[in-house]
């Protein structure tokens, strides 16, 4: 999401928008021509593009979303996917499939993702903070309550497979019987800020296909460590439930 939102800043921030083009049936009449981007920012998974009129459009990608960027004189192409144009003179930024879109004053943005805890790369960064709400609960497994993003924003269900194994930390034990919280949630950070940059994610040091990951997508393939299938499973409760992966033998 930082690198979508750099992607973003790039191409609007300080420039006048020429179109908005809101194909979603609450905003269709909406119009910010003539308003300057000043920012896009990433809020967990939340973009916040805010413009000099203190109107913040706020999207999320949710599971099939995507933002390209193209030159403004190109035809957008995947009409009937797009939901939201954002353009200036010289690019125009294409949301395809937004779970969200929606305009908002910029002063109201709280009430759209201030439910969020700290952000792992945002300014105001504050680990103390995210372990606390973390601990506020601490019969949930561990593994549930990286996931959720009221404790701390921006670990996906990869970086918390990966995060966990790293640490040797089974994903069902209670988050309130993992020592090392701390360095865990800052081992995190430090996986999500050295893949920001790149598209695909990367843990285990190797670029290369299928080398990627120690236990995420690895379900019965042996253990990079000791050569124990790799186990899957759900966990979390509906509509979050999401698949887990662990190494029985490394994590406990
Ligand atoms: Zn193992």
């Amino acid at each position: 999401m930082w690198l979508t939102a750099r992607q973003l800043h790039g191409a609007l921030a300080g420039r006048v928008l020429t179109r908005s083009d809101f194909r979603v049936p609450r905003f269709a009449t909406a119009d910010l021509t003539g308003q300057t981007v000043t920012e896009t920012a990433s809020r967990g998974k939340h973009l916040l593009t805010r413009t000099d009129a203190g109107v913040t459009v706020h999207t999320h990608l949710r599971m099939d979303g995507s933002w390209r960027v193209r030159p403004a004189a190109e035809r957008a192409v995947g009409g009937h996917r797009i939901r939201l144009i954002l353009a200036n003179d010289q690019w125009q930024a294409i949301g395809y499939l937004l779970g969200v879109v929606e305009i908002l004053p910029t002063a109201a943005e709280h009430t759209a993702v201030g439910h969020l805890g700290p952000d792992l790369l945002g300014p105001g960064w504050d680990p103390a903070e995210a372990e606390r709400r973390l601990r506020a609960d601490p019969a949930r497994p561990v593994g549930e309550a990286l996931l959720d993003q009221r404790n701390l924003a921006g670990i996906g269900n990869i970086y918390k497979a990966e995060t966990l194994f790293l640490r040797g930390v089974d994903p069902w034990r209670p988050v309130g019987e993992v020592t090392g919280l701390a360095p865990l949630v800052g081992l995190a950070q430090r996986l999500l800020d050295a893949n920001k940059e790149r598209p695909g994610i990367v843990t285990t040091g190797s670029t290369r296909r299928g080398e990627e990951t120690w236990v995420y997508s690895r379900a019965g393939q042996p253990c990079r460590r000791c050569g124990t299938p790799v186990r899957s499973a759900d966990q979390g409760r509906d509509p979050e439930s999401r698949v887990t992966f662990w190494c029985p033998h490394c994590q406990s």
